[in-house]
C-alpha cells in the first residue's frame, strides 16, 4: 500500500527499533510508548484491520505477540502485559495497517486502560445474543 507508514516500517524502508523480524512480521518499539518496552507486532503484508487480515497470518501474529510478552516479562521484569488491538477510528485505531500492541505492565504504573460499564435488561442481553450468534453461524 502506497503511503502506509507501517508498510514502509515493516519492509524496512523506514528505520525502526526492531526487536524481531521474519518473512511475515516485524516487531518494533512503539515511538510513543505507554510504558518502556511497548511493542507493536506488524505484518509485512498490508491488512487494514482484524476483519481483513488473513487468518493464517493472524494466527502467526498472535503467537509472536505471546513470545513478545514472555520476552518483556523476562527482560524488563514486567509484572503483567496488556495485548491490545484497535480496529477502526471509533476504537482508537490511528494507523490503518493491522497491528497488535504488547504493553509491559508494572505494579503501580500510570497506564490507564478503561471502559465504562453499561447496564442492560435480560431481554436486551437475549436480543443482542441472538443477533450476534446468528452472524457467527
Ligand atoms: P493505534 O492507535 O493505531 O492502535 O496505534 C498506533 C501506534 O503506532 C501508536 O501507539 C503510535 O505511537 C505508533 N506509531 C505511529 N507512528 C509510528 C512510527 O512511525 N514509528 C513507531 N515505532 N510507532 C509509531
Ligand atoms: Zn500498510
Amino acid at each position: 500500500m502506497d503511503n502506509c507508514i507501517f508498510c514502509k516500517i515493516a519492509e524496512g524502508e523506514i528505520p525502526s527499533n526492531t526487536i524481531y523480524e521474519d518473512e511475515d512480521f516485524r516487531v518494533i518499539l512503539d515511538i510513543s510508548p505507554a510504558n518502556i518496552g511497548h511493542c507493536l507486532v506488524i505484518p509485512k503484508k498490508h491488512f487494514k484491520d482484524i476483519t481483513e487480515i488473513d487468518s493464517e497470518i493472524l494466527s502467526k501474529g498472535i503467537k509472536i505477540a505471546q513470545k513478545t510478552a514472555k520476552a518483556q516479562k523476562k527482560a524488563l521484569n514486567a509484572d503483567g502485559v496488556n495485548i491490545l488491538q484497535n480496529n477502526g477510528e471509533s476504537a482508537g485505531q490511528t494507523v490503518n495497517h493491522f497491528h497488535i500492541h504488547v504493553i509491559p505492565r508494572f505494579k503501580g504504573d500510570d497506564v490507564v486502560i478503561e471502559f465504562n460499564s453499561k447496564e442492560h435488561s435480560n431481554e436486551e442481553f437475549a436480543e443482542i445474543k441472538e443477533k450476534i450468534a446468528k452472524e457467527l453461524q
